[in-house]
């Protein structure tokens, strides 16, 4: 008799704090709606529309839409308590001021490519929500200017797709994978392989626009020159939420110049990365040879291999004709000093 009223009261227990912890999660999430409703003017019901709850059958989906790295996809990593999808700048001053009043931590999320996961989970499991800007995408370019607006959520397949649609001669030198957001990359540097010729994508800023932690829209001029140093490089989180930033556009040629060289260790890949490390500065800024080295499966022959990835800024011929061709330089025979690491 004993036992089983314990089992009872326990059963009794466990409903009642499953209800209890039901409620205040459901009434905090009404009171965060409520407040993101004050300071837009947007409807609660548009704006529930957006916003995507553990409860919703969106939430899981939209979690894992652009987390790229899968090892914070696990049942012990941190789950954000709502994704807010805004799709106006007001909803995101919103959030920040909403997040702020209502005690939670805000993770602002564009392409969703970081390393660490830090765009989509919290450390020391603090309550979070994630701010994803993929709604918030547009690009606007201006031929004659060569200049470009380009909202946070895009990528820089969006931006390189826009610019090229709109000019065969202007290009942005930012990173080479197109589904990296600009949010991320370009407040954190972003590399790629017009960088001889152009410099980082974040040497090409030209103004931004920017939520600062109370909820002000600050631009270039506003924000102050120290402000506009450390979000070209710096990670722009930890000092507001980039909306957008104005690109400097580059000349291109129309036709440029694309290969890769595969070399394995047997084909003398460890000397052609000696011998790399003396030249690849020494070549015309046009062109760009990174090397990426790889193990190769074993089903395709095992060991290492050194891929060779190159652009150039103009035609083959071109390249041929500046005696600029890498396999040349690689097979010509001049000293080279030994590698010293
Ligand atoms: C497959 C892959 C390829 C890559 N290729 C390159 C490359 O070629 N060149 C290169 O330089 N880098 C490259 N990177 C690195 C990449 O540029 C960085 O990881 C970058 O931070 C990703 O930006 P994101 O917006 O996609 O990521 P997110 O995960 O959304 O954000 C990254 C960080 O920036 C913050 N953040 C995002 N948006 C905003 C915003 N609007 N306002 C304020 N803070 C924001 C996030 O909170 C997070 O801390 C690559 C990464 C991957 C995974």
């Amino acid at each position: 008799m004993a036992s089983s009223s314990s089992a009872l009261l326990l059963c009794l227990l466990f409903i009642s704090l499953a209800t209890t912890t039901g409620h205040s999660y459901s009434s905090s999430n009404e009171a965060f709606l409520q407040c993101l409703h004050l300071h837009t003017k947007t409807s609660t019901k548009n704006l529930s529309k957006l916003l995507h709850t553990p409860n919703t059958t969106s939430y899981s989906s939209i979690l894992l839409f652009s987390l790229v790295n899968t090892r914070f996809n696990t049942s012990s990593t941190p789950k954000p308590l709502l994704i807010f999808t805004p799709t106006h700048e007001s909803h995101i001053q919103a959030s920040v001021i909403c997040s702020k009043s209502h005690g939670l931590s805000l993770r602002v999320r564009s392409g969703g490519h970081d390393y660490e996961g830090l765009s989509s989970r919290s450390q020391d499991h603090q309550p979070f929500i994630i701010l994803d800007l993929t709604n918030v995408n547009s690009v606007t370019v201006d031929v004659d200017l060569a200049t470009a607006w380009v909202q946070a959520g895009a990528t820089l397949g969006d931006v390189y797709y826009q610019v090229a649609n709109k000019s065969a001669t202007l290009g942005f030198p930012a990173g080479v994978c197109p589904s990296v957001g600009v949010g991320g990359h370009i407040s954190g540097g972003g590399m790629g392989t017009m960088v001889r010729k152009y410099g980082l994508a974040a040497d090409n800023v030209l103004d931004v626009r920017l939520v600062d932690v109370h909820g002000r829209i600050l631009d270039k001029d506003s924000m102050g020159e120290d402000l506009f140093w450390a979000i070209r490089g710096g990670g722009a989180a930890s000092f507001g939420v980039v909306l957008s930033w104005k690109l400097r556009l580059v000349p291109v040629p129309s036709t440029v110049t694309v290969f890769t060289i595969t070399k394995k260790a047997e084909d003398g890949a460890i000397e052609l990365i000696n011998k790399w490390q003396y030249i690849a500065d020494k070549l015309p800024e046009e062109l760009y040879i990174e090397v990426v080295i790889q193990t190769v499966a074993n089903g395709s022959g095992g060991g290492v291999e050194a891929l060779f990835n190159c652009l150039f800024l103009g035609k083959s011929s071109q390249l041929l004709q500046g005696q600029v061709d890498p396999e040349n330089f690689f097979r010509n025979e001049q000293s080279i000093p030994p590698l010293l690491i």
